[in-house]
């Protein structure tokens, strides 16, 4: 497998970067050594819960073009056995009542959807060319894709103002905007095409059929079959950048290049430099409850913030917000409910009165008092533990980039020093798995032109 350029490349973090990175390196005969902290995975995880397995961290699987790409570059056949989600990105309530996404064609707003739906959609394949791209004026491909998603974003740069210019019903308007939560942001400050991402999602938005783990599974099979030296356990303790070397604890090891898929400021504290404080995007309070009785629930239902400006003036000051954002998966007898939280490190529990309050409102808005109450057992991870992984503030997707910085269509830092690179969720803002693989493929491309 070795070939010349082979090079010996370390890898900082096993979270889902880490590890996809490493296979397609090491496909192209590079020799990848990759550094875990704890168990590989990083915030997909497994959780026992009143005698049953819950996934953390990540539940949707959405762009699995993207997940194609990068099984086509690595020569892999797709053996994740997609599922698309019931009732795709699930009931959407909000202060103007609700609304299941994608519309269904008898609903009141269908009208108003297929316009948006016509209008995003075509979108798709270049959003995928944008995920996996590296981006450069001189790649025709990424041109011609940035090109296409301006024209439709049509000079709207955050994803409130370009909601604002379609004239959306309230309702609908206010379903969309829940989603530039996904760039972890509030619709006023997320970049526009968080928007976009209903229509582009909604009709394929699946999992695993075995679960989120078996995609961790997968990455850790590609690895393995290529020879990537996994190193769970090991922590990075202290990173020289200009020499490509790393410390575990009293141990020393030199590699060509260094790719490091943890966070900037988790970095610079290895690399013994001062850490850039700077805004973050939200965490979560994600809380998995176990059952005697299958849960009488959608799969999906979302529970968005009242009012977007409350919510971004709390979430800036690192404060609870009056009533935050809700996710809600209900699966048999499991159910798992993320609230979105200011990525203030905070350990948050059950007990608290904010918690307690925002689960009383969900259980409210969803007709099920008390649900949580008959759960058999119930376990919560919140700001604290994510930011034990190793982002500040437990950040799900690492600093908040202001909009004409963040998406993945304006050139990204990919490469930090003459041997120093990165991916993952630090580099690709709204973060999520696609942008995770995308990241990868953009990496392993560069590296490879070098
Ligand atoms: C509650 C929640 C829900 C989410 N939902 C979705 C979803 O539905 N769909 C979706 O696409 N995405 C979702 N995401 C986002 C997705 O999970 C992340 O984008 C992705 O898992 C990030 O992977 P990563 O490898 O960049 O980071 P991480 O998973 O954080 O990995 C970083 C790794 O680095 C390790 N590390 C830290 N310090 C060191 C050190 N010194 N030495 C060695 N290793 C170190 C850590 O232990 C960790 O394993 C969700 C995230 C959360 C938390």
């Amino acid at each position: 497998m070795a070939s010349t350029g082979q090079r010996s490349i370390g890898i900082l973090g096993g979270g889902l970067a880490g590890l996809a990175l490493a296979a397609l390196l090491a496909q192209v005969g590079h020799a990848v050594t990759l550094y875990e902290a704890g168990a590989l995975g990083g915030k997909l995880g497994q959780l026992e819960v009143g005698g049953l397995t819950f996934s953390t961290g990540p539940s949707l699987f959405t762009f699995p073009g993207v997940w194609r790409r990068y099984l086509t570059a690595l020569g892999e056949a797709d053996s994740l056995d997609l599922q698309p989600f019931p009732a795709g990105l699930g009931l959407h309530h909000t202060p103007f009542g609700s609304v299941p996404l994608p519309v269904p064609p008898d609903h009141l707003l269908a009208g108003e959807w297929a316009r948006y739906v016509n209008l995003v959609r075509p979108l798709r394949p270049h959003v995928e060319t944008l995920l996996t791209t590296p981006p450069r004026l001189s790649d025709p491909a990424f041109v011609q894709a940035s090109a296409a998603l301006g024209q439709v974003l049509a000079g709207h740069l955050t994803a409130q103002r370009w909601t604002d210019a379609q004239r959306f019903s309230p309702l609908l308007a206010h379903a969309i905007q829940t989603h530039a939560l996904n760039a972890g942001l509030g619709p006023q400050d997320a970049p526009a095409l968080y928007a976009l991402l209903p229509a582009l999602i909604a009709d394929e938005v699946s999992r695993p059929a075995r679960g989120m783990g078996a995609l961790l599974n997968e990455l850790i099979r590609f690895c393995r079959d290529r020879g990537v030296w996994l190193r769970s356990h090991t922590p990075v303790t202290q990173l020289d950048a200009a020499r490509a070397t790393v410390r575990l604890g009293s141990e020393t090891v030199r590699h060509d290049l260094i790719v490091s898929a943890l966070d900037p400021a988790r970095r610079a504290e290895l690399s013994g430099r001062a850490v850039r404080r700077g805004p973050r995007t939200v965490s979560g309070l994600a809380i998995y409850a176990a059952f005697a009785d299958a849960v009488l629930l959608p799969a999906t239902s979302v529970v968005a913030p009242t009012n977007f400006a409350d919510f971004r003036a709390a979430t800036r000051s690192t404060a609870l917000p009056p009533d935050t954002l809700a996710l809600v998966h209900a699966e048999e007898r499991k159910l798992a409910l993320l609230l979105t939280v200011p990525a203030s490190g905070q350990q948050l529990s059950l007990n608290d009165a904010w918690v307690r309050g925002q689960i009383e409102r969900t259980e409210r808005v969803l007709g099920v008092p008390g649900l949580l109450d008959s759960a058999l057992d119930v376990r919560a991870l919140g700001p604290a533990y994510y930011a034990a992984l190793g982002t500040p503030g437990g950040s799900i997707y690492g600093a908040a980039q202001p909009f004409w910085r963040a998406g993945p269509f304006h050139p990204q830092p990919y490469r930090v020093s003459g041997k120093l690179w990165q991916v993952g969720t630090a580099v690709h803002p709204g973060g999520g798995i696609p942008a995770i693989l995308g990241g990868a493929l953009i990496v392993r491309k560069l590296i490879q032109r070098r």
